[in-house]
């Protein structure tokens, strides 16, 4: 495992993960914009603006959608949200989640679980570590996180204090699958580490995970790998005025690539910034930049929730 660099620790870094099982739609454009913008408008010590990185979750392959690695990409550039550094694919990084799944395990950090999904829906939802003294490897088994350090309760850059369940921050959750995909927590997390994310701006869907990652940071510091983990900002999730999460299906304002500003101007309205008029009609650059000179992250609006009107 690869230790980080003080100098890196010091430097901004955040990053947008976007999972190739669709394209990106309104909801995850706002995102990806809020994480640019907090990064691009960083200014450290020597006047340097952050990094902003971008990982392609893909391992999960049958939730995969054949070209949406490329089509999320090109998005991004007409949006003209352009990452620094070579993009990262989570299908590369395989051997890597390998290392961390053996450390854990030889660390007693990690046992084997055989229960099925009805085992625990029986005993009402929450896995309660059945399997923690058995732990018997066969083929057919998931790997738990041994959870003794379970953080349940963070700050929020932008949602302030926020408390998880306390059964799902206690939880031995689960980090390498049954049918032998890695769980999103462990990639995640080993990716924050190696990328050396200061910074993860995210919606917030993922606000309760977050304490699940941040057990994962806690226990991998404690087998001796040297990561620190990152401040997490989440924004609000734009939800059709059905209530529900945007998807092509309800009331998403389409991306079109060929068409990025009005997307553009109504994502930094949403996320609380008042483009002056005149900015609709200027390009993209442009309003990207103007984006990066107004950010506050004060005028991100504290709902979780932001109902959409049309
Ligand atoms: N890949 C995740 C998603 O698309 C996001 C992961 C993250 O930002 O931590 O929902
Ligand atoms: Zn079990």
């Amino acid at each position: 495992m690869r230790p980080q660099s003080p100098e890196n620790i010091l430097q901004y870094r955040g990053r947008f993960a976007p999972s190739p099982s669709g394209l990106l739609h309104y909801g995850s454009l706002i995102a990806a914009l809020a994480s640019f913008l907090d990064a691009k408008s960083y200014k450290d010590a020597n006047n340097n603006q952050g990094k902003w990185l971008v990982r392609i979750e893909d391992i999960d392959p049958p939730r995969e959608q054949a070209g949406a690695s490329k089509a999320i990409l090109k998005t991004l550039d007409a949006f003209g949200l352009h990452w620094d550094e070579t993009e990262l694919y989570q299908s590369d990084q395989h051997q890597y989640y390998r290392d961390i799944l053996a450390e854990l395990k030889h660390h007693n950090r990690s046992y084997y679980c055989h229960c099925t999904r009805a085992d625990i829906k029986a005993i009402g939802g929450l896995y309660q570590g059945h399997c923690r003294q058995q732990n018997n490897p066969n083929n057919n088994h998931a790997t738990r996180l041994i959870n003794t350090r379970g953080v349940s309760n963070f700050t929020d850059i932008f949602q302030g204090d926020i408390t998880c369940d306390k059964g799902m921050a206690s939880e031995d959750f689960i980090i390498h699958r049954k049918d032998g995909l890695f769980a999103y927590q462990l990639a995640v997390v080993a990716d924050d580490v190696v990328q050396n994310i200061t910074h993860v701006i995210r919606g917030c869907d993922l606000l309760e995970p977050t304490c699940r990652q941040l057990t994962l940071f806690n226990t991998l510091k404690s087998i001796g790998l040297s990561c620190t983990p990152p401040q997490y900002g989440h924004v609000p999730l734009a939800v059709a005025a059905n209530g529900y999460k945007l998807s092509k299906q309800n009331k998403a304002p389409a991306i079109d690539n060929n068409n990025p500003r009005p997307a553009l101007i109504a994502a930094l309205q949403f996320l609380g910034l008042q483009p002056p008029i005149e900015l609709t009609h200027a390009s993209v650059c442009n309003i990207i930049t103007w984006g990066t000179q107004h950010w506050q992250r004060n005028q991100v609006p504290q709902a979780r929730k932001i109902t959409l009107n049309g």
